[in-house]
């Protein structure tokens, strides 16, 4: 009987099989098997296919990974449940919030900001920004809050692999640690990643489950012949004619040469191919493989009380006036804005309720001062004004009375 098909958990099982000098050498043509070998296999086997999987006896059952499902594809992969997190928030002493100092800003800077920003607009004059009046200014600062949180999220699933003869531990060498004992680490904190392990001793060597050890599967369209008849002359060799007369004339095959033989398209004469799950090695790899994902989940909110559009100061780069990193942060609490604090514990609250599936490894906070300073002005009798916003003076000037020069007007 096939050990394949033998139906115990452990059919087809061998501990530490490891190949022998030499004999980690793939199947290729020049091994061909005999006709008569080809054609018992062709006789005993079902067709090979694609998607063709192991049956689920073939895998181990690994205490703590009893529900991963036995199929090799990835979109079947078990997600981890994540380990439940200690609240050290509680019993750690919060730290105490420092806030920083901010900037200000000059007239002579504010009117630099606005000529630069004429010079990066090719139609705006500058004779406004030049002969302008200041009339009125005001200083104030946007607030930008950002919240980051780093999360980790662990799948297993099955993995079959072509066996090279490299070593390996298997169940003989240890107990499978838990899914988040198994050691993978981020490459770098805050950034998207994916990694994938072995869980260690979880890996058999057995014998190709598509091939069954061979290290090739028979044609099925030569029958392991390695030729097809003729197409042209079925066959046998020549083909007929009929002449003016209506005699039948016979005549040599001019395809196949008289021999009635048409070489195999599909294993060109071999009869068979080298098997494409074990790669010609003859015997799988089977483990249960981890993959950890690493994703940086980013929230931002804007406190903004002038008159220029929020969304510009999530785009610009402020003072950092307090930065935070912990596994979990503490909302603000203590800065003299409420609106700030509130809108930092309901982030907070939200990162910390939203990943059910991945543990949070690590969180950030910062909250910077965006300088916002609002310029009004006047120029050729009319009233104008602009802000200056960030910390590389960008310019926000709706209403800038130079806007087109004359080769626009002209258009
Ligand atoms: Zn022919
Ligand atoms: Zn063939
Ligand atoms: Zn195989």
């Amino acid at each position: 009987m096939d050990n394949l098909n033998s139906g115990s958990p452990t059919a087809g099982y061998q501990h530490q099989v490891r190949f022998q000098d030499g004999e980690n050498i793939p199947w290729s043509p020049k091994f061909k098997p005999s006709l008569a070998e080809l054609q018992s296999v062709l006789h005993t086997t079902e067709s090979e296919n694609e998607h063709y999987v192991p049956h689920p006896s073939q895998f181990e059952k690994f205490r703590g990974y009893e529900y991963v499902p036995h199929v090799e594809d990835d979109a079947y992969a078990a997600t981890v449940p994540p380990p439940k997190f200690i609240d050290i928030v509680g019993s750690r002493e919060k730290p105490k919030e420092e806030y920083g100092g901010n900037s200000v800003i000059k007239e002579e800077d504010a009117k630099q900001a606005l000529l630069d920003h004429c010079r990066q607009h090719k139609c705006y004059g500058k004779s406004a920004a030049q002969e302008m009046k200041i009339t009125n200014f005001a200083l104030s600062s946007a607030l930008h809050y950002k919240l980051e949180t780093f999360t980790e999220k662990r799948t297993v699933k099955w993995e079959l692999e072509p066996y090279r003869g490299e070593i390996v531990d298997t169940e003989e060498d240890g107990y499978p640690p838990s899914p988040w004992e198994v050691q993978i680490h981020p490459s770098a904190m805050f950034q998207r990643e994916t990694k994938t392990a072995v869980v260690p001793f979880t890996t058999s060597i057995k014998d190709c489950f598509l091939c069954h050890g061979r290290g090739w599967t028979p044609c099925r369209l030569c029958h392991g012949h390695g030729h097809n008849k003729c197409f042209y002359c079925h066959g046998t060799g020549h083909t007929t004619k009929t002449d003016f007369n209506g005699h039948q004339l016979r005549e040599h095959c001019n395809q196949c040469g008289g021999s009635g033989k048409d070489s195999c398209s599909k294993c060109h004469e071999d009869g068979c191919f080298k098997c494409h799950r074990c790669d010609g090695y003859k015997k799988m790899k089977q483990f249960i493989q981890i993959k950890a994902e690493f994703a940086n989940h980013k929230s931002d909110y804007i406190l903004e009380r002038t008159k220029m559009p929020e969304k510009l100061g999530v785009e610009v780069q402020g003072f950092i006036i307090f930065e935070q990193t912990s596994p979990r942060v503490w909302p603000i609490s203590q800065f003299p804005e409420r609106e700030l604090c509130r809108n930092s514990q309901r982030l907070c609250d939200e990162h910390n309720a939203k990943f059910q599936d991945a543990t949070i490894l690590m969180q950030r906070h910062q909250l910077q001062s965006v300088p916002v300073s609002q310029w009004k002005y006047e120029w050729n009798g009319g009233e104008y004004s602009f802000w200056v916003y960030g910390n590389d003076r960008k310019v926000y000037a709706p209403d800038y009375p130079q806007k087109c020069c004359w080769c626009c007007q002209i258009l």
